[in-house]
């Protein structure tokens, strides 16, 4: 007596139910099925900002926080949260940064992660602020990337929903260079 292969038929109707939805392939080129499962997870991610917690606390009040070296000699403006200084190593402490800087450079994305999608295309900014020495990363919104160029006066914007997160502020072009 020869053994023969088992037959199963039940898993078929996940697989057929998979295939609609575009999300399995499940022959290989010999034309071998393998069994193609669906597992959705999520994860709640709990972590500290620890010393950067005064940057996303600011941000839910309307306020920009740079890093200020505190050495005399150097006194290096970060427009980001930095426990210490990248030029001499000395402490910094949060200073106030202007909510009106200018376009460094920017890039637009016609394609982002999950949160983004519903506003792809969209133009990540590096924003230049006067009497600061490094630039910040965030979204330029309300103009098109034709309308773009290095220098342009843009202005903060901070989100009425907080989420402590750098998406609470984006940029938009500056009503006046006032
Ligand atoms: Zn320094």
């Amino acid at each position: 007596m020869t053994a023969r292969p088992p037959v199963y038929e039940k898993f078929r109707e996940v697989q057929e139910e998979l295939d609609r939805s575009g999300a399995a392939i499940f022959r290989d080129h010999d034309g071998v099925e393998s069994l193609v499962i669906r597992s959705p997870y999520s994860i709640n991610y709990i972590h500290s900002y620890a010393e950067d917690s005064e940057f996303f606390l600011a941000l839910a009040d309307g306020k920009l926080r740079g890093s200020k070296c505190t050495a005399k000699k150097c006194g290096y403006v970060y427009a980001t949260p930095r426990g210490h200084c990248m030029e001499c190593g000395a402490p910094t402490q949060w200073v106030d940064l202007p909510l009106k800087g200018r376009l460094h450079s920017w890039t637009t994305c016609h394609f982002g992660s999950e949160a983004f999608l519903k506003e792809t295309p969209y133009n990540l900014a590096l924003v230049e602020f006067d009497g600061v020495g490094s630039v910040l990363l965030a979204r330029l919104k309300d103009c098109t990337e034709s309308e773009l160029y290095v220098g342009m006066p843009v202005e903060a914007r901070f989100s009425p929903t907080p989420k402590y997160s750098i998406t609470d502020v984006w940029f938009v072009p500056a009503r006046s260079e006032a």
